[in-house]
């Protein structure tokens, strides 16, 4: 059977299509600056109409959905409920969201008898214990408001696991590994027994590693004082943090690779800031794990460049530490997930 994994992000959309259960890829196209003025796809509803597919011929469509919140917290069938509770979900992650729903959308009304799983970027982390992933706030503002950590890049977390046991031979159950996400968005996740128990980002993906363009972990007075004192308005502020931070905010420029070939302070203090950070997340979790199997690299930064993990794991404390480097595939998971959906849904039909 064939399965199409779409991945609609705030301006691209990725579509890979499987054959499983041989899991054989079969396509796979990028559509990148939607809505961007030098390009000529406007909407994500343009980009799904200018795939190079036939999703007619597809028999599952799996969905990258970025926020599932406190209900949503597992792979699942869509269905009018769930889409309306993504769309109740819209405040938590305003540039993700809505670029998922369009593509459920979109899909539903090209493909209407054709099954579709929306699977989430928080669902690997439902199992952070309280004391990870409540802050340290009102207790009211989490009973009423939701506010907690959720955690994100969960579906490339989980996949790194599993092939992480694979390599060290390991069954997931007992497998203790810190796995690094590093790409333009960074995260870590520390894993314990296969299961995430903690994790970088937080209420939404902007807190813990110094990113490309995101500043990670703050001093949450910093963002009142942007307001009061130097009178930026929140839509500023959230600009601010989430465009004009991190690599860039440092040295101006958020692509590694050029970073790296540059030679000035500015550069050097960025990429030794994002390690630094990197490292005492490790720190952490090698306390809340106590055994570590390997610490993982993945995303652009981390499969791909050799110095950034070198400098992370230039620490007397991570020596004995194996280190693994793994390409994430995030679709793959994705399609993964749908195909075990769907399967369970049919033997429960079976079974009725
Ligand atoms: P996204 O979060 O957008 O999916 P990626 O996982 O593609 O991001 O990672 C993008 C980051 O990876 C960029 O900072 C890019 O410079 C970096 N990167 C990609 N290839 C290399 C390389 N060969 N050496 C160093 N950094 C790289």
């Amino acid at each position: 059977m064939k399965i199409a994994v779409l991945n609609a992000g705030s301006s691209s959309l990725k579509c890979k299509v499987f054959e499983f259960p041989a899991k054989t890829l079969l396509f796979s196209q990028e559509i990148e600056k939607i809505g961007e003025s030098d390009s000529d796809i406007a909407s994500h509803a343009e980009a799904l109409e200018a795939l190079d597919i036939d999703l007619r011929e597809i028999d599952i469509i799996g969905h990258r959905v970025v926020h599932g919140g406190e209900k949503l917290q597992q792979s699942v069938v869509i269905d009018e409920s769930v889409i309306t509770t993504i769309k109740d979900l819209i405040p938590l992650a305003p540039l993700h969201n809505p670029a998922n729903l369009v593509g459920i959308e979109v899909a539903r009304q090209k493909a209407p008898n054709i099954p579709q799983v929306a699977v989430f970027d928080t669902a690997f982390h439902a199992t952070l214990p309280k004391e990870a992933y409540l802050y340290a706030l009102p207790y009211e503002l989490y009973e009423k408001e939701d506010i907690r950590r959720y955690g994100f890049h969960g579906t490339s977390h989980s996949y790194l696991a599993k092939e992480a046991a694979k390599e060290l031979k390991k069954e997931l159950r007992e497998l203790n590994i810190i796995t690094l996400h590093l790409g333009n968005g960074a995260s870590a996740c520390a894993i314990k027994k296969g299961k995430s128990i903690d994790t970088s980002m937080g209420f939404t993906p902007l807190e813990g590693l110094v990113m490309g363009s995101r500043c990670g972990d703050l001093d949450p007075e910093i963002v009142l004082y942007l307001q009061r004192e130097l009178g930026k308005t929140p839509q500023e502020v959230e600009h601010i943090l989430n465009k004009e931070s991190g690599l860039l905010g440092i040295c101006g420029e958020n692509d590694l690779r050029e970073i790296v070939l540059r030679e000035d302070e500015r550069a050097k203090l960025a990429v030794a800031m994002m390690v630094r950070r990197i490292q005492k997340y490790i720190g952490a979790y090698m306390v809340l794990l106590e055994d570590v199997d390997a610490i993982v690299f993945s995303g652009g930064i981390g499969e791909h460049s050799q110095s950034v993990r070198e400098m992370v794991m230039d620490n007397k404390l991570f020596k004995n530490i194996k280190m693994l480097v793994i390409q994430t595939d995030e679709e793959l998971e994705i399609a993964n997930e749908s195909y075990r959906v769907i399967n369970q849904r049919s033997s429960s039909h079976k079974t009725q």
